[in-house]
């Protein structure tokens, strides 16, 4: 069995991937293995080890073990950033590769997945150069003594993935978790898992010691669960749905450990009469349209102003209706399939639901029926307009292709309804008036609040919602001390 294939993928040469545990490519413990599938064509992708608990059991001992070397665990930190640094390379050198088996493996377009490549680079780039950053404090206390903090890693930390972003949501945990000197085992989404695995192997060939990052490929409920429980695990960062992400929180909890996680969302764009409506328009269509809606950040809300309503949703229809859907790997698709039939029944059940509950249907609404993507998971780009906030395709994460456009008439109108959801992830904000901007910016409810561009984040600025989007950030300074336990120190000088 070839265990290491890379990112070197043919249609129809079916190649098997290993886990990645120890520094090796290996089998599961089973022997077993599942395939995954291209979305655009219905075919098999690949095989990739079926792992279990017994695997897991085995990646955490082999991170606990790495954590006590003098390789890893008692390696200065200025030569940890220098290894991180030299991921960040081989990655960048190896990125057209892994932006191809990305678009295979989820569906997206080249572009977007090239554009996913430039962030994970940057992602390494920022959490090497924090690595001999991470610093305690003197506190002043009373009388003579000395008081200062510790600032030590965590340990052993635990990495789940979804299939949307694997390697720029599997980074921004990983890089911040490894720069603060700790250990990690990543368990990716059986949807989309291979380029998290070649990661894993570029990851130790730019220097990384074995057991320092480990990755165990397999089903969410077996291996995710297992892992989450596991005793020798320190915290879990998870991103996924919010009912997986109560799950997890449960599991946290035998064993009191630190979560952070990253959860679903239904972000409004709000747009004012006085906005640059073709800026606009670009940015809710980025917002909604890209990796064909499956984003946690999709701005699956459209609130816009009463005066400008029907002239705006005009354009809009005009220019979702020339988006071109193809195979991500075809350079002139501009947005690519679902990433699994099951999910692209999912959504299409929303889209009929839309309809059910008095949505106006302007412009997609189902699949595509016939022709050369037939075979593929495609649903068509689709707008409801004279949405109701009660209705159901306001309410719930549809994590597809489908916008729905809400009016309102008065600012105050405007915060209620984008508050009106038990997400809080972003929101986006389009108008040229500075004070109204910075209004909405202070009332709306979320985590991550995108000004005349949508949605704007950086490996340096947080990234997490409020409500049920979430616990804890992402990215950023902070994002390393999430990682790390502080111990308090009290010296009596007298
Ligand atoms: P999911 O919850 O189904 O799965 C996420 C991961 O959890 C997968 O790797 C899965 O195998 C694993 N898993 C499944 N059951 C588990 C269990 N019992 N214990 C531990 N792990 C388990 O989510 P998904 O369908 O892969 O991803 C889509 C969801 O992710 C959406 O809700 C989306 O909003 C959310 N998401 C959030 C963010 C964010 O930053 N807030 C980013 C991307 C995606």
């Amino acid at each position: 069995m070839e265990n290491a294939p890379g990112c070197d993928i043919v249609a129809g040469d079916i190649k098997t991937y290993g886990m990645f545990v120890e520094g090796e490519s290996v089998n599961s413990s089973s022997g077993g293995t599942f395939t995954t599938i291209n979305p655009a064509t219905g075919e098999a992708l690949a095989e990739v080890a079926q792992g279990n608990a017994t695997d897991v059991d085995r990646a955490v001992d082999a991170a606990r073990q790495a954590l006590d070397t003098k390789e890893w665990g008692g390696l200065d930190p200025s030569r940890r950033g220098q290894i991180l640094l030299r991921i960040a390379e081989m990655i960048r050198q190896e990125s057209e590769g892994l932006a191809r088996l990305e678009s295979l493996d989820v569906g997206k377009t080249l572009k977007e997945a090239r554009s996913d490549l430039g962030y994970v680079v940057r992602t390494w780039e920022y959490f090497a150069g924090l690595s001999d950053k991470v610093e305690g404090k003197t506190i002043p206390v009373p009388g003579l003594r000395l008081d200062y903090t510790l600032v030590e890693p965590m340990g052993v930390t635990a990495h789940i993935v979804p299939w949307n972003y694997p390697l720029v949501l599997g980074s921004r945990g990983i890089a911040p978790a490894l720069a603060a000197g700790n250990t990690a085992v990543v368990k990716p989404s059986s949807w989309s898992p291979l380029t998290t695995v070649r990661l894993a192997e570029l990851a130790h060939k730019a220097g990384l010691p074995k057991g320092v990052l480990n990755v165990v490929t397999g089903p969410g409920a077996e291996v995710g669960g297992h892992l989450t429980r596991h005793p020798g695990i320190d915290s879990i960062t998870f991103t996924g749905s919010l009912e997986t992400g109560r799950e997890v929180m449960k599991a946290a909890a035998e064993h009191v450990k630190p979560v952070v996680l990253e959860l679903g969302g239904k972000c409004p764009n709000i747009v004012l009469e006085d906005a640059d409506k073709d800026r606009a328009i670009r940015g809710v269509m980025r917002g909604i349209f890209t990796n064909a809606g499956q984003m946690c950040w999709a701005g699956s809300r459209l609130l816009v102003q009463e005066s400008i309503e029907e002239e705006f949703l005009g354009d809009l229809r005009e220019k979702t209706e020339g988006i071109v859907l193809g195979p991500g790997s075809d350079e002139n698709s501009q947005m690519g399939p679902l990433v699994s039939k099951e999910h692209m029944q999912l959504v299409l059940e929303y889209i009929g639901k839309g309809v059910d509950e008095g949505g106006t249907l302007l412009t997609g609404g189902g699949r595509v029926v016939d022709g050369a993507l037939v075979k593929g998971n495609f649903v068509k780009p689709t707008i409801f307009a004279d949405v109701d906030s009660a209705m159901t395709i306001a309410k719930e994460e549809i994590f597809g292709p489908v916008l729905s456009s809400i009016t309102f008439s008065e600012l105050d109108e405007a915060v209620e309804i984008a508050n009106k959801t038990e997400y809080g992830l972003c929101a986006g904000i389009w108008t040229t008036n500075l004070g109204k901007a910075h209004r909405l910016a202070s009332e709306v409810e979320a985590g991550i609040v995108s000004i005349n561009e949508y949605p704007i984040t950086f490996p340096q600025t947080p990234f997490g919602g409020f409500k049920r989007s979430g616990i804890g950030r992402e990215q950023g300074l902070d994002a390393v001390y999430s990682y790390c336990r502080v111990k308090n120190v009290n010296v009596n000088l007298l």
